[in-house]
């Protein structure tokens, strides 16, 4: 990556390119992984804090892009995208599939069983009752 020290953030970024706005004290890219997404990365104590060597900058901490689709964790030392560890991407992907089957599971059920137990109303108030929780 290289970087550019601007004053204000340009409308139209360049990929790998790091924009470093002091003025906003803000440092935006986009995303390592070519996706397009902007990832804005503002510069405080509790958030992230950038180091210039004068030749190359650093961002710390790593950039986790949990709320994007492409899911990319990176850091980036030394104007070098470092990928974080694979099975973490992984590790999402399952808990989303794991997540959605459970989901669609339990709308099969409530699809299915009101009808059996229509002459239960215990057991269908129990139901209902789980199902309040599962949405929880
Ligand atoms: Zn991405």
């Amino acid at each position: 990556m290289t970087h550019k020290f601007v004053g204000k953030i340009p409308d139209i970024l360049e990929d790998k390119v790091l924009y470093i706005s002091m003025e906003y004290e803000t440092v935006i890219h986009k995303c390592a992984c070519g996706c397009g997404n902007e990832i804005v990365t503002p510069l405080s104590p509790a958030d992230w804090s950038l180091t210039f060597n004068g030749e190359t900058i650093s961002l710390k901490p790593s950039i986790g892009n949990w709320s994007l689709d492409c899911k990319s964790h990176y850091w980036i030392t030394n104007n070098k995208v470092k990928w974080s560890y694979k099975w973490s991407t992984d590790e999402i992907e399952k808990v989303k599939v794991s997540d959605l089957e459970a989901k669609k599971e339990h709308f099969e059920k409530i699809n299915t069983k009101p009808k059996e137990l229509e002459n239960k109303g215990e057991d269908k108030k129990s139901l209902f009752e789980k199902i309040k929780t599962w949405f929880k």
